[in-house]
């Protein structure tokens, strides 16, 4: 059976992308600028303050698909990290400061809300007329030669399915993948505020009992807080006057900032990590996290999704130019080998970091003073974190490295 880019009967496209977040949109854009017939599933998310702090390359693959210029008025640049031990334990880890510069980086990367990150994708793949369906997927299966989605209202035939449908995913379900799920015992509390002194693109990060509480620069006087707490703390600051709340904050951040005023919008996010058991099968490949949830610790949950989507695009643009089945066995199998090694390896490193700060065990506290202490003190050591944390040696698909997919 023929399935090359030449079998197009019945068809509606070569692929289709369900669902709109970030990840689902900037692989609908890598697609379709390599030239892939490309239909986009995606009812309009709904508006969010929360923000992404986008790593380098991250950053390198929004400007080389012509998204960044978008985004640059609502993003502000993070030239170093600070990490504060705001546990009142025994051992406690030195304050450890990282600088961009240290790895020949202007940032790290750049702070964003996802509202406006989303409106400049949207407005790109209006841009480049990507056919789009604002209707929910209901149902999706998958034969040897194609996958059918099925809507209240009609139905689309296509070569492969992105998934990128999120945590929930109907993709990972109808793929018949399974996944590993721990629910961790934190709640998000996420909002932006102002405050009075400049952060100086400076991201900080207090690490307490119940888990991290950051603070990341928005553009002037503003940053986005990330504080993670016990759901009933959670709950308790969520519904809080924004007076009070705003005092709390300054409080929990040692007023680093000094006065600081709370901004409409806050988000309660429960915490969990899961990881599907394989990340295609079946002409469905997942990306984001429809294939993985890590919890916000180190700005790791969409720059993972995005080098998903990157990879897979390049995966597919590749095929797509030798006239090949864009959602072959062999290409499912490609795209999980290459994605694997970075996704687990992040889990396991921010499960742990995690874990070592709610645990009781007092050395597992020395363990993790004296791994910031080393980390401080090694230079070679130093660097080589940064640049692993921003951008990963085993996973670079051609637009972190500035090249079209
Ligand atoms: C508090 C917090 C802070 C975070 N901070 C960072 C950070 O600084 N840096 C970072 O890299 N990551 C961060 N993350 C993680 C990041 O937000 C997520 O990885 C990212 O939003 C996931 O994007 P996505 O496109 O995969 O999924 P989503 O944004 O969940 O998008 C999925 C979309 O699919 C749609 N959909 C679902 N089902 C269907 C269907 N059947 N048919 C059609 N559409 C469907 C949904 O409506 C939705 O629009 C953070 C997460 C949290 C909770």
């Amino acid at each position: 059976m023929a399935l090359g880019n030449g079998t197009t009967e019945n068809l509606t496209a070569q692929v289709a992308v369900v669902g709109g977040g970030p990840a689902g949109l900037i692989a609908a854009i890598a697609l379709k600028s390599a030239g892939v017939d490309v239909l986009l599933i995606a009812p309009t998310p709904e508006e969010s303050h929360r923000t992404t702090a986008l790593l380098a390359g991250s950053v390198t693959a929004l400007t080389t698909l012509g998204v960044w210029e978008a985004c640059t008025p609502h993003a502000a640049r993070l030239a170093a990290i600070r990490i504060i031990d705001d546990t009142r334990r025994l051992l406690r880890a030195p304050e450890v400061h990282f600088n961009a510069t240290e790895i020949g980086l202007d940032a790290f990367g750049y702070n964003i809300e996802n509202r406006h990150l989303v409106a400049a994708l949207t407005a790109h793949a209006e841009h480049l007329n990507i056919a789009r369906r604002t209707d929910m997927a209901l149902a999706i299966t998958s034969d040897a030669a194609s996958v059918t989605i099925k809507f209240a209202h009609g139905a689309a035939r296509v070569r492969l399915v992105v998934g990128a449908d999120g945590a929930h995913s109907l993709c990972r379900k109808a793929a018949g993948i399974g996944s590993d799920r721990r629910a961790y015992p934190q709640t998000a509390l996420t909002l932006n505020l102002a405050h009075v002194r400049p952060h100086d693109d400076t991201s900080t990060e207090f690490h307490t009992e119940r888990g991290p509480f950051t603070l990341v620069p928005l553009p002037g006087q503003r940053s986005s807080l990330v504080c993670v707490l016990d759901a009933p703390s959670a709950a308790a600051l969520a519904a809080m006057s924004d007076a009070d709340l705003s005092a709390e904050i300054e409080r929990r951040a040692h007023s680093l900032l000094g006065k600081m005023t709370v901004e409409p919008g806050r988000g309660v996010f429960p915490l969990a990590i899961e990881t599907a058991h394989s990340f295609a099968r079946a002409r469905i490949a997942l990306i984001g996290e429809a294939a993985h949830v890590v919890p916000p610790i180190g700005a790791q949950g969409l720059n993972l999704g995005l080098r998903d989507a990157a990879t897979l695009a390049e995966l597919v643009a590749d095929a797509h130019r030798q006239n090949a089945d864009v959602g072959s066995p062999a290409l499912l199998a490609r795209y999980e080998a290459m994605r694997r090694a970075d996704t687990v390896s992040r889990r396991i490193a921010v499960d742990l970091l995690n874990r070592s700060l709610l645990t009781d065990f007092l050395p597992v506290h020395g363990l993790r003073g004296l791994s910031l202490y080393l980390v401080d003190r090694i230079g070679p050591l130093r660097r080589t974190l940064m640049r692993e944390g921003v951008m990963p040696a085993t996973s670079q698909p051609r637009l972190m490295r500035g090249e079209m997919v």
